[in-house]
């Protein structure tokens, strides 16, 4: 049998070790796997473009897992009252081939992205940072406040959207979480207003074109960049210029797929960048000097939600009440016999019944 996790099974262990915990779980493993980069298979996501949106799937493995994810980016979903971003994965075992785990990954996904990015921040962003502007309010932004807040020790957030509600929305959210009560809040007229003063700028809007929510007279010296919403050919967030300018040192997640996705994307095909696997494999932390601009242009990797799945399998694991499975894969007495186990069976249970 396969073990299954709903969304309410995820919501269920977030908040039995609470979000800031988790994330820090999450963040925990993603480091431990990223420090095994050349164990991974990889690939860049396979990628299905409409009009409106995205549709990817994104498989990784090492000689234990297989994991994949179906991912879908649709910004004008919440116009109709449907999420931008939905998704569901699948981990399974390498020695067999069989299934273990399907799993939402909807939430896992914002609970993933948030973990990375503030895994991120905390190898490239200077150590005393504390402010941080968060442009973007919608679904992934509460995970992104408490990522930062708990991983990287934001206390002050700026945030701003060109939907007030959204901001509204965030805004409640993270004044009803105990955890947080050391949070300044700072709602912003514009990401120009957003930017100023933080040390950490983060941009997780939506939108299928190169949109320009930063240009380079909001960015200062010693700022981390973490761009998360540019994750598709023609969804960019950065003016060219940014990517232009002097100090700028840019990291990402594996070269091959940012280069198509990423704010860099931009650029032509030999821009310098680092990924993110040799920096937490080189001993030394990055050597910032007080000029450095450091940006992670962020687009998701598979290896993280490879991480998410395992992290999900060992807390299904640990559980002694309350597991799913589901049927997906026959079991059978003679393994040859797929027809006698499973249609030939119940149709010998429907002529005794009858
Ligand atoms: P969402 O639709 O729930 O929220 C997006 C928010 O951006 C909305 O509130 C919208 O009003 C705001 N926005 C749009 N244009 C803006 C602008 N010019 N200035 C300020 N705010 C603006 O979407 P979400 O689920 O929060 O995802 C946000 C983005 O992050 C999406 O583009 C998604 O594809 C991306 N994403 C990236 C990763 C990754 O790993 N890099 C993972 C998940 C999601």
């Amino acid at each position: 049998m396969v073990e299954y996790i709903g969304v309410s099974d995820v919501s269920r262990f977030v908040t039995s070790l609470g979000l800031g915990p988790f994330l820090e779980r999450l963040a925990a493993m993603m480091e431990a796997d990223y420090r095994r980069w050349d164990e991974f298979e990889k690939s860049a996501r396979v990628a299905s473009h409409s009009a409106v949106g995205v549709i990817e799937l994104m498989p990784t493995s090492d000689a234990q897992f297989y994991a994949f994810k179906y991912v879908n980016g649709h910004p004008k979903n919440t116009a109709r009252g449907l999420l931008t971003v939905t998704a569901f994965g699948l981990l399974a075992d390498v020695v067999t081939g069989y299934p273990l785990l399907l799993s939402e990954l909807t939430i896992t996904t914002a609970l993933r992205t948030a973990a990375m990015s503030a895994l991120a921040a905390r190898w490239l962003a200077r150590p005393d940072s504390r402010s941080m502007a968060l442009i973007g309010n919608g679904s992934q932004s509460e995970f992104q406040a408490v990522a930062f807040h708990r991983l990287v020790g934001i206390r002050t957030l700026r945030l701003y959207d060109i939907d007030p509600l959204a901001t509204a929305k965030l805004v409640h959210n993270l004044q009803a979480m105990p955890d947080l009560n050391d949070l300044e809040i700072v709602r912003c007229a514009s990401a120009a207003h957003a930017c100023q003063g933080a040390d950490i700028v983060t941009t997780i809007t939506a939108d299928k074109k190169n949109g320009v929510i930063l240009t380079p007279p909001m960015i200062r010296p010693g700022m981390h960049l973490n761009a998360v919403g540019g994750d598709c050919p023609g969804k960019t967030e950065l003016h060219v210029d940014v990517l232009g300018m002097p100090n700028l040192e840019t990291f990402v997640e594996f070269a091959p797929q940012t280069r198509a996705e990423g704010e860099i994307q931009q650029m032509p095909p030999d821009f310098p960048v680092t990924q993110f696997a040799d920096v937490v494999r080189s001993a030394e932390p990055l050597q910032r000097r007080p000029e450095t601009i450091t940006l992670f242009d962020s687009v998701g990797f598979a290896l993280e939600d490879y991480s998410a799945l395992r992290f999900l399998y060992a807390l299904v694991q640990e559980q002694r009440v309350g597991r799913h499975t589901i049927d997906l894969i026959p079991t059978l007495l003679d393994p040859k016999d797929l027809y006698g186990g499973t249609i030939g069976a119940s149709r010998s249970r429907l002529r005794r019944a009858s």
